[in-house]
């Protein structure tokens, strides 16, 4: 039935693809079709294609925050990164299409001596992804100075939305999961160039000390309770250095579960389910999860 797709689509099309390629993860089953539309006007075809044929579609940036199954994704996984490319300044005024890497953003940015993005630097993934999470480090939030998104509903029409039209918390947006960013706007302050790349140079040292950037991982497992660091409840627990198979509570960040070579989706979930009943036995805190698990039934998730 998939074949179809790969006829209509222009961009990238690819059957029974490995999710273990599309994630920082490096692990996950076969998504039933991964794809990388070319443009607008490709990606509003794939949406109707898999309307038409009932087929669910699951949208996603580089997969850096991200933990598949390791039976697969049933259904279209639609990626912009690579394409949706836009990067354009004017002034203070940045216009960035989804599939950017939100590092290039950011280096773009300082060049042009704006600030407010500078302690981003690190992250991995797409703006649309970074957006969609509002990831934020050291004080920094994504969404603190986006002025506009442009996104496409799963009828395929395109609107564009102000900031202030949209809930931004901490790791979260009221974008609903059938809301696909395109581009964005923002309008960053102008900052004085030394102080923007000390800010850099610093934030890239604070990463390289405090997290395990040697494995493959989706970075913090968990969000951070309101107010302490779900890291530190982890380590209290007594939990760095458990194993599943091959995955790993890291010794230098417990936030971070790593893979250390071959792990599995069931390792990780292994990992998972441990930290939440420990910090929960010795803290009575009820640990959320900051990466988003794919094609896993929900007693899995709930569990
Ligand atoms: C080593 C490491 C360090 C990290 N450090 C941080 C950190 O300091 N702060 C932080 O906040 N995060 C951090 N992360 C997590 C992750 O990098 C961010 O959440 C990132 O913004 C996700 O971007 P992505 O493109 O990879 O999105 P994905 O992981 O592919 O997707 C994340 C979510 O966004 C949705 N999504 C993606 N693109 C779109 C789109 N165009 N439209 C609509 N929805 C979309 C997906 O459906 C999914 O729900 C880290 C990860 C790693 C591996």
């Amino acid at each position: 039935m998939l074949t179809e797709l790969k006829q209509i689509v222009s961009g990238s099309c690819l059957l029974n693809e490995p999710m273990s390629r599309h994630t920082t993860y490096g692990i996950g089953g076969p998504a039933d079709a991964y794809v990388i539309p070319k443009d607008t006007d490709d990606l509003r075809t794939v949406l109707s294609y898999a309307r038409r044929m009932n087929i669910p579609t699951v949208f996603l940036g580089s997969g850096s925050n991200i933990l598949v199954s390791d039976l697969g994704i049933r259904g279209i996984v639609i990626s912009l990164k690579k394409e949706f490319s836009e990067l354009v300044f004017d002034k203070n005024h940045v216009s960035v299409g989804a599939g950017v890497m939100l590092g290039k953003l950011v280096k773009e940015a300082a060049k042009h001596r704006l600030t407010g993005c500078e302690n981003l630097i690190g992250i991995p993934g797409t703006v649309g992804g970074a957006i969609f999470m509002n990831a934020g480090a050291y004080g920094q939030e994504i969404s603190v100075h986006l002025t506009s998104l442009d996104i496409m509903n799963e009828n395929g029409s395109v609107n564009t939305f102000s900031s202030e039209s949209i809930k931004f918390e901490y790791r979260h947006t009221s974008l609903s999961p059938e809301s696909i960013i395109l581009r964005a706007e923002f309008q960053f302050p102008a900052g004085d160039i030394e102080t923007i790349q000390k800010n850099m140079k610093e934030t890239g040292l604070k990463r390289k000390s405090s997290q395990p950037l040697n494995f493959r991982s989706s970075g913090s497992v968990f969000k951070n309770p309101d107010d302490v660091a779900a890291g530190y409840l982890i380590d209290k627990a007594g939990l760095k250095g458990t194993r599943s198979g091959n995955a790993l509570i890291s010794e230098k960040h417990a936030n971070f579960f790593v893979n250390t070579g071959n792990a599995n989706a069931k390792d990780i979930i292994n990992l998972i389910h441990i930290a939440r009943t420990s910090v929960k036995n010795k803290f009575d805190i009820d640990l959320e999860l900051e990466i988003t698990l794919l094609g896993f039934n929900s007693e899995i998730i709930s569990a």
